[in-house]
């Protein structure tokens, strides 16, 4: 090669270089809600146009009443990832699994076919033996579609006891996020059982109030599990607030700060390649 040939190589593999590090990585936002009553500030069109900034080509949302992921779903079908919520308002939060009427709600309403997974349920151990739990797993298992799971390795461990064919995203990095526990779950569930990251990135970024090279840095622990389990983690933002979404492309940032110290094929997973073979439908 002559040095000038190879000078216009250089030039060439520089170029390739810089589009890569320019051009952020396509996530996936696989938890994420949207609330009926921040509409008039907040509407589908502005979830939209947070995606774009935020470079998310699709978000899963769940939203009480299923109002407003409906409404985003049908305005823009290609980049909303509907969910089932079994609550219409702020309080079933804590009681709906002590209603027995939310599973009648749940059969019809899955029956139109306009949701791809039912979640997000939030339930603890002493609520395992629910039979409005049991009644939705059997449903979820019936429609085949996944669960969306914030609660301890009790409720997931009854989840796949109802139906060990059963698929869970288990939310927040297991909720409670400790690598042994997640280790020895998703050994044991090898199927079905997936996790989400949302709301943890301060915690796989280390120590926030480091300073230096060590800042933002992805612990070596968490680097690990997230090699080790790449096929079973699916990145997320989770939208709990309108305070959130305004922030969207800021906690976006901070979720490629650390799939950025991961291998390139690794990332790719998390970022969205798991979410779209987690939601089959999509
Ligand atoms: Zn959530």
């Amino acid at each position: 090669m002559s040095r000038r040939a190879y000078l216009l190589f250089l030039f060439a593999l520089s170029a390739v270089s810089r589009t890569q590090a320019e051009t952020p990585l396509t996530l996936i936002d696989a938890h994420s809600h949207h609330e009926q009553e921040y509409q008039v500030q907040f509407d589908c069109t502005d979830v939209i146009a947070a995606l774009d900034t935020a470079t998310v080509d699709r978000v899963l949302i769940t939203s009480r009443a299923n109002q407003s992921s409906q409404s985003c779903f049908k305005q823009y079908p290609g980049r909303i990832i509907p969910f089932y919520s079994v609550y219409s308002g702020a309080l079933d939060k804590q009681t709906w699994m002590h209603q027995p009427a939310k599973v009648c709600e749940a059969r019809d309403a899955l029956s139109s076919g306009e949701f791809v997974g039912i979640g997000e349920l939030h339930i603890f151990a002493e609520d395992v033996n629910s039979e409005v739990l049991a009644g939705l797993v059997a449903l979820a298992g019936l429609h085949d579609l996944p669960l969306l799971i914030h609660g301890d390795a009790a409720v997931i461990e009854k989840v796949f006891e109802l139906n060990p064919k059963a698929r869970v995203l288990w939310a927040h990095l297991g909720t409670v996020p400790e690598i042994d526990l997640l280790q020895r779950m998703l050994d044991q569930h090898p199927g079905g059982l997936y996790i989400d990251t949302s709301v943890r990135d301060t915690l796989l970024l280390g120590n926030p109030v480091l300073n230096g090279p060590q800042r933002n840095r992805l612990t070596p622990e968490w680097r690990a599990f997230l090699i080790r389990n790449q096929d079973r983690l699916l990145a997320a933002i989770d939208t709990y607030s309108l305070n959130r979404w305004r922030n969207y492309a800021a906690v976006a940032d901070q979720v490629r700060l650390w799939l950025s110290q991961l291998p390139p094929e690794v990332a790719q997973k998390l970022a969205y390649m798991n979410s779209q073979r987690f939601v089959r439908a999509f």
